[in-house]
């Protein structure tokens, strides 16, 4: 198994196709009807955000109040009155303590994918360490589900320039996509170098597809669109023109929100007034936005929208996937 470092250079970057959406219908099975965007679910307590790292230590974690369930349902029933399905990235703390809630995000045909264990930033850990993280989280969903766990998406998509180590952890450990770089420049996190559209990833270690959140490309600057604070802090019409864009190009854009965000009520812990922005800002905007986003778009899980199946070369797909066609 390699354990290398083995940077990414931007040429791997290109996409790896014209086009996800290309020739095929968006989903098999069902009539084309425009693009179907990526829905997905960062699945963490209201507790477990980076912002509020310098606040709440993991070790408290266990004591405080657990609102993860509700906003779930939430997301579950918002979703099943659009006729829309999702790709739930979940936590593997959470998933040990709500099993129940991870069984019926897959009973209602969602796709259950890796939030990583703790909520530790990739950018906080050895390739060890990560690597830990990483199966862990993987085993303690398929143990749930009793189905493969392909996509991961790191803790505050801190798979920076620096980090790329890091896919070709995921590669080992078995996923077959990531959606952890956010084609962006910003402190904290971003991957300014990454390409914006879902696209193939050739590392050391092998092949991995890429689903990079939804950006919108302005006087050659990437916005970040595709969902969370951004969604609910900066006109709804952004994420509307971000999602269009990627439409006209023919591939999915990824939208991702967190079952915090559809929760007005959470208490409030006392922190900066930069996170208290960040995180509560807009909190009774986000349910009415989601409703006009499903309204106006549509959604699918990453898995359902056919993005993997038609970014990786097939014999890839038949090893990972051998009971799909
Ligand atoms: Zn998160």
């Amino acid at each position: 198994m390699n354990t290398e470092s083995s940077p990414v250079s931007s040429a791997d970057f290109a996409p790896a196709s014209s086009g996800v959406a290309g020739r095929e219908s968006p989903s098999e099975g069902r009539a084309p009807a425009g693009v179907e965007h990526h829905f997905t679910v960062d699945v963490e307590e209201h507790f477990q955000v980076s912002a509020f790292e310098p606040y709440v230590a993991p070790a408290d974690w266990s004591r405080l109040e657990s609102r993860v369930a509700a906003g779930v349902h939430r997301l579950l029933a918002l979703l099943q009155r659009h006729g829309a399905r999702a790709t739930f990235f979940i936590l593997g703390w959470v998933a040990e303590r709500h099993p129940l809630l991870v069984k019926a995000i897959a009973e209602a045909g969602h796709e259950v994918a890796s939030h990583g264990f703790d909520h530790r930033r990739v950018t906080r850990q050895t390739p060890e360490q990560f690597r830990e993280s990483v199966r862990r989280a993987k085993r303690t969903l398929e143990d749930v589900v009793g189905a493969p766990v392909r996509g991961f998406r790191a803790p505050n998509f801190s798979i920076v320039p620096g980090c790329e180590w890091a896919l070709d952890v995921l590669i080992e450990e078995g996923h077959s996509y990531d959606s952890s770089l956010f084609p962006i420049q910003r402190p904290g996190y971003g991957f300014a170098r990454g390409a914006r559209d879902p696209h193939l990833l050739k590392t050391a270690a092998g092949t991995l597809v890429e689903v990079p959140p939804a950006t919108l490309r302005r006087c050659g600057v990437n916005l970040p669109a595709g969902g969370g604070a951004y969604f609910r802090l900066l006109p709804y019409a952004l994420a509307a023109a971000a999602l269009r864009d990627c439409a006209g190009r023919g591939v999915p854009g990824t939208f991702y929100i967190h079952p915090w965000e559809v929760d007005p009520e959470q208490p409030r812990f006392a922190v900066s007034w930069s996170a208290r922005i960040r995180h509560y800002g807009g909190l009774r905007r986000t349910m009415p936005r989601l409703e006009r986003l499903l309204a106006e778009f549509r959604f699918n899980s990453v898995h359902g929208a056919a993005t993997l199946r038609r970014l990786l070369p097939q014999r890839i797909v038949a090893q990972q996937h051998p009971s799909r066609p």
